[in-house]
């Protein structure tokens, strides 16, 4: 049994791992920059070191300080929370190295998922249905005509080292092509330091649908139903539910199990989220996340477990605490990812938090750091919460959602529940009838926010 964990993390995220270490009875170390002394993180953990200056380079992302505060702490194992250095292979690769516990999958299976086209290839290897699309690597302009004529548009182009919604372009038809290879290429570059590209069919009419899987490390695994992430900005996801509107039980078993299957197949450990585009009843595998995602709670509310203290179970070597049969669906739950943003610009609103009342009662989960008087540092990202409901069915999930947003005052900056309340008022959301384009479209109709 570990006695203590560092949390290479902040915010949110960290505060969530700090319950979990506390209900296990295990100590808990936050790490911290300058500019997040304050930070709420580092009141609640048992301990906490400074790691460096405000920016996340030389702070939650170097390496050497974080190490250095394992020792100077006496903690045996690292949560890397989600971002910042939760899919680093090297990372993983130097702790085992200083002889600590890294909680996540291995640096073989992070550096295979975290590799686009590696992790394609492999999934396909592995019976996981994928988006049609050229066989690795494309590496030239002509290669890429070539492959997109033959499939047809339009098509998009995406960086293999990519990720959060950077490095992917769509071309809608020959013309647009060559911008989209060249942007897709130098931006895979200059974010990621990689230029190898690859092309997709791009899918005009997918819900986003990902498996949650767990793995024990040792060829047994299960899978924990799907979340439906189709409201989306930018690629990236602001609303996210468990169980889907649109999957029935028989399709949720059956994609589950070859997702289960897959990761048993590899001996993978830990949580792991398989992503999918769903379109016309069929599943596309996009790409794999090797680590918890910012939307488990919508998961642990429907099935009533703890994903973050099955991680650090299966990190202690610990069988799984359920089978795949124990893991029954219970009712609905809903995510809003809650920014400091001012909408409907989405401009970021860093400043003082005056006044933070959160929302309660029933089936309402409020995931947030922010206190009364908390100034938010400019320096990170801008989500400042994650308001979970969970009720019998999706109908009254709403409504709770509903009540709780009405429930929940930040003052002093601007945040996006406007957003929220306006999205409740939409036939599209009410009745769940929406693809992965719907949110920009709807914000493109200049909506009453
Ligand atoms: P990232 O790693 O940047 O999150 P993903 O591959 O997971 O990138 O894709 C993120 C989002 O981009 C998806 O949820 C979807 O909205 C969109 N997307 C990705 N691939 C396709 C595709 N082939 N067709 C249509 N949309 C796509």
């Amino acid at each position: 049994m570990f006695q203590k964990i560092l949390i290479a993390n902040r915010g949110e995220i960290a505060l969530r791992v700090i319950r979990a270490c506390r209900e296990m009875g295990i100590k808990s170390v936050a790490v911290h920059s300058t500019a997040d002394a304050d930070a709420m993180h580092v009141r609640m953990a048992d301990e906490s070191v400074c790691i460096g200056p405000p920016s996340g380079t030389h702070s939650y992302l170097s390496i050497p300080n974080l190490i250095s505060a394992c020792e100077i702490t006496g903690a045996e194992a690292i949560h890397p929370g989600y971002g910042f250095l939760s899919e680093n292979a090297d990372f993983v690769q130097v702790l085992e190295d200083h002889g600590l516990t890294f909680i996540g999958p291995t640096a073989e299976h992070i550096r295979t998922m975290g590799d686009k086209i590696t992790a394609k290839d492999t999934m396909k290897r592995l019976g996981v249905p994928c988006v049609p699309g050229s066989d690795g690597g494309v590496d030239t302009i002509e290669e890429a005509r070539k492959i997109a004529a033959d499939m047809g548009y339009p098509v998009i182009i995406k960086a293999t080292a990519g990720g959060g919604g950077r490095g992917m372009k769509v071309a809608n038809s020959a013309d647009e092509l060559d911008i989209a290879f060249s942007t897709a290429r130098s931006e895979g570059k200059s974010v990621f330091g990689n230029d190898e590209v690859y092309i997709e069919k791009y899918l005009t009419l997918p819900r986003h649908i990902e498996i949650q899987v767990f793995g024990d490390g040792k060829g047994g695994a299960v899978h924990l139903g799907e979340r439906d992430c189709s409201l989306q900005r930018r690629h990236q996801k602001v609303f996210e539910e468990a169980p889907s509107p649109v999957i029935d039980e028989a399709t949720r078993q059956k994609i589950g199990k070859v997702c289960a299957d897959a990761i048993a197949t590899i001996n993978y450990a830990g949580a792991g989220t398989i992503e999918f585009l769903y379109e016309n009843g069929e599943f596309y595998f996009i790409e794999m996340n090797t680590r918890l995602q910012v939307e488990h709670p919508v998961t642990e509310a429907i099935f009533g477990i703890d994903l973050v203290r099955e991680q650090i179970r299966v990190a202690e070597g610990l069988p799984l605490s359920f089978t795949q049969d124990d893991l029954k669906i219970n009712g609905h739950a809903i995510e809003c990812r809650i920014n400091a943003e001012k909408v409907p610009e989405f401009r970021p609103s860093p400043g003082t938090v005056h006044q933070y009342h959160a929302p309660g009662g029933l089936g309402v989960r409020m995931d947030s750091a922010i206190y009364d008087g908390y100034v938010i540092p400019p320096h990170y990202d801008s989500l400042i919460g994650k308001l979970i409901v969970h009720a019998a069915d999706r109908p009254a999930a709403l409504a709770r959602l509903h009540r709780a947003l009405g429930e929940l005052v930040v003052e002093g900056i601007d945040t996006t529940c406007p957003l929220f309340h306006a999205l409740l008022r939409e036939k599209a959301v009410q009745t769940g009838e929406y693809t992965i384009h719907w949110l920009e479209q709807w914000l493109e109709t200049d909506p009453e926010i």
